[in-house]
C-alpha cells in the first residue's frame, strides 16, 4: 500500500500560500474537511513548499522564498527528482538542508552542490557524517533563509545529530525522521528517553504547526496506532482519510501537530487504552511507555 501512495509519481504542485481551500471530501466513514489535513500554510509568509517524492517513499521538500526567488532543498535523497523539478521552473538552488546524515536523507547533496554551488546544512554533532558540509548548526541556533527565520531544534532518538528546521513565519517544521504522522523513527542511535525528549520539543510548538517528515509510512502507521488503539476515535476518522488519500496516490503530508497530539501512538504515551493494549504498567513512566509501543512497532 506504501507504493500504491508513491505510484506513478506524484502529481501535486506548490502548496500555496495564498489560497486556502475550504473543500470537503467523503472518507470512508464520514465527512472531512480537506483544510484539516491539508497545507495551509500562513498567509502572512511569503514561502512555498514543494513535496518532491525521491527513492520509494522519502520526500525532499523545495523551498522558494517568493520575494527573493531564493530556493532551498531539505533532504535530497537522490539529485535526479529535485534537479526535474527545479528544471520545470528554471530555478537555481542555493541551500541544502540536512536533518541527518542516513543516506536516504543526503544521497543527493554531492551531486547538487557540484551542480547548483549550493551551500549544505546540518548538525555540528555530524558535520564529519553529512556528505559536502558547509554551514554547521547547533541546537538553539537560528538560521536565516531568504529573511525567514529558522530556528534548529537538536532532536535526537533516530540519530545523534538529528535535528528539525522550524520556520515559525510560515507555521512549518522539517522532522526529518524523528516525527512522522502517526509514528516516530527508529531508535537506531538513541534511546527512549531522548525520543521522549525531542517529541515533547516539537509538541510545546502552535497546534497549527504544519509537520513535514522524511517518509510518506502513514498508511502503514495507521495500521499499527489502530491495532493499539482502536477506540480513538479521532485516529480512526484520520486513518480512513489517509486511506482516501493514498486510493488517490495523493501525500498525507503535511500534518499538523494537533492532529499527531490526537492520533500518533508515540504522542500518547499517557493513553489508557494503548497502556492496556501493550501491558504497559500504569506506573511505568512514558519514556518507558515509548520504548514499548516502539519495540511493539518494530515487530508489528
Ligand atoms: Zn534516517
Amino acid at each position: 500500500m506504501r507504493q500504491l501512495c508513491l505510484r506513478n509519481g506524484l502529481l501535486y504542485g506548490f502548496m500555496r500560500l495564498f489560497s486556502s481551500p475550504l473543500k470537503t471530501l467523503r472518507g470512508a466513514s464520514r465527512t472531512l474537511r480537506v483544510d484539516q489535513f491539508c497545507s495551509v500554510v500562513n498567509m502572512s509568509s511569503s514561502l512555498q513548499i514543494e513535496l518532491v517524492p525521491c527513492l520509494r517513499d522519502n520526500y525532499a521538500y523545495l523551498l522558494h522564498d517568493v520575494d527573493t526567488g531564493t530556493v532551498g532543498v531539505v533532504d535530497p535523497s537522490e539529485a535526479v527528482p529535485v534537479i526535474d523539478a527545479l528544471s520545470k521552473k528554471n530555478r537555481n538552488l542555493t541551500y541544502i538542508l540536512n536533518t541527518h546524515h542516513h543516506h536516504d536523507h543526503t544521497g543527493g547533496n554531492v551531486e547538487l552542490k557540484a551542480r547548483y554551488g549550493a551551500k549544505v546544512i546540518g548538525s555540528a554533532t555530524d558535520k564529519d557524517r553529512i556528505p559536502g558540509i558547509d554551514i554547521v548548526l547547533n541546537d538553539g541556533d537560528k538560521w536565516m533563509f531568504a529573511g525567514h527565520e529558522v530556528h534548529v531544534m537538536e532532536t535526537p532518538g533516530h540519530t545523534r545529530g538529528h535535528i528539525s528546521f522550524y520556520f515559525p513565519g510560515s507555521g512549518a517544521i522539517f522532522t526529518g525522521d524523528t516525527l512522522f504522522s502517526l509514528s516516530c523513527g527508529k531508535l537506531f542511535e538513541g534511546t527512549p528517553e531522548q525520543m521522549l525528549s525531542s517529541l515533547r520539543k516539537i509538541m510545546s510548538l502552535p497546534d497549527d504547526t504544519n509537520i513535514y517528515c522524511g517518509h510518506e509510512y502513514t498508511l502503514s502507521n495507521s495500521k499499527f496506532a489502530l491495532s493499539i488503539e482502536p477506540e480513538n476515535e479521532a485516529l480512526q476518522s484520520y486513518a480512513a482519510h489517509v486511506a482516501h488519500l493514498c486510493s488517490k496516490s495523493l501525500p498525507t503530508i503535511p500534518t499538523t501537530l494537533k492532529l499527531e497530539k490526537a492520533c500518533n501512538p508515540f504522542l500518547r504515551t499517557s493513553s489508557k487504552e494503548i497502556r492496556q493494549m501493550l501491558n504497559i504498567s500504569s506506573t511505568a513512566n512514558d519514556a518507558e511507555a515509548l520504548g514499548a509501543i516502539r519495540q511493539a512497532k518494530d515487530s508489528f
